[in-house]
């Protein structure tokens, strides 16, 4: 059995932004208090035990303390559930919240090569001595299963795929391995299996587009985390919030002939959660005609600490 928890899945800032007054912030810090989201992270256990995280937010800590899986064990003076963190990318939302795992309990962090110099040319992240936080680099289209504390398997097999995106700086060059063309352009998704079942959940939190070959292989999985950063290409720039449309930070619409909701219907799909939802997304309003007819195409939009079972 494999069990998902979603400890966010607001895009970088979280809902409510601190220096936002767009709508929806402004309705997550008074009147709609169940809008406030924090930054997108997930965490994976196959034994109900020992949990890995993907990607460790900057909201980690509120995460952590929310979260009761993730609560040290009754009886423990020093503990934590949590065995490993795999990093998709080394930006600061997928890192900032290692800086809260500091104090001395060991797991293991799984990156790509490109994303573990980052962390060592950041002199803040020795606070994780290499002692008791070992770091394992991970390669493009490598299968590879994280392990529990005491050396054996997870039951956890994962699988990480060059995704249709911004190219992340580290797979540019192509004399790295696993390294691609910038005329591609790559961004990390994750496949995970869970090896007991051979039932298949997706996280791709950043997906510029859906190709043929982005189909083929989410078609029949168990469940897909999917980017829900935008409901429209330009919904920033129309609501006056900046001057980005979606796809010029990697991010496909929920919405349109090429958006998220049309491309993956009818793959088979058992459940589909949106994540890395930006504030700006009027889907995140319950009552809005977006969120309607998300839900009719069979999407969700999961609240933090939502946990499911497959
Ligand atoms: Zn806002």
């Amino acid at each position: 059995m494999l069990r998902v928890l979603v400890l966010g899945a607001a895009a970088g800032g979280g809902v409510p932004q601190w220096n936002c007054g767009c709508m929806v912030c402004q309705m997550a810090r008074a009147e709609r208090p169940q809008l406030r989201s924090t930054q997108c992270s997930v965490a994976l256990s196959a034994d109900g035990d020992h949990w890995f995280l993907i990607n460790a937010s900057p909201d980690l800590r509120q995460q952590l303390i929310a979260t009761k899986q993730l609560h040290p064990k009754a009886g423990q003076l020093r503990h934590s559930p949590i065995a490993g963190v795999i990093l998709c990318n080394g930006e600061v939302d997928a890192v900032a919240g290692l800086l809260s795992m500091r104090e001395g309990s060991p797991f293991t962090i799984y990156a790509h090569p490109g994303v573990l110099s980052i962390l060592r040319a950041n002199s803040i992240f020795n606070v994780l001595s290499e002692e008791n936080v070992k770091r394992q680099p991970i390669a493009i289209d490598e299968p590879f299963e994280p392990r529990l504390p005491d050396g054996t398997g997870s039951g956890i097999e994962i699988l990480p795929f060059a995704v249709p995106g911004k190219v992340a700086w580290y797979l540019r060059d192509t004399s790295l391995p696993g390294g691609r063309g910038d005329e591609i352009g790559d961004t990390i998704g994750l496949r995970i299996r869970d090896r007991a079942t051979d039932k298949y959940v997706f996280f791709l939190a950043a997906c510029a587009r859906v190709s043929n070959e982005l189909k083929a292989r989410l078609a029949g999985a168990a469940l897909v985390l999917f980017d829900g950063t935008v409901w429209r290409d330009d919904e920033m720039i129309a609501a006056g919030l900046g001057q980005k449309r979606g796809q010029d930070m990697g991010h496909i619409a929920m919405s349109g002939t090429d958006g998220a909701i049309e491309s993956l219907a009818g793959l088979g799909i058992d459940r589909k959660l949106f994540l890395h939802i930006n504030n700006s997304n009027p889907a995140l309003l319950a009552d809005s005609e977006e969120r309607g007819a998300l839900e009719r195409a069979g999407w969700q939009i999961p609240a933090d600490g939502m946990e499911i079972v497959l």
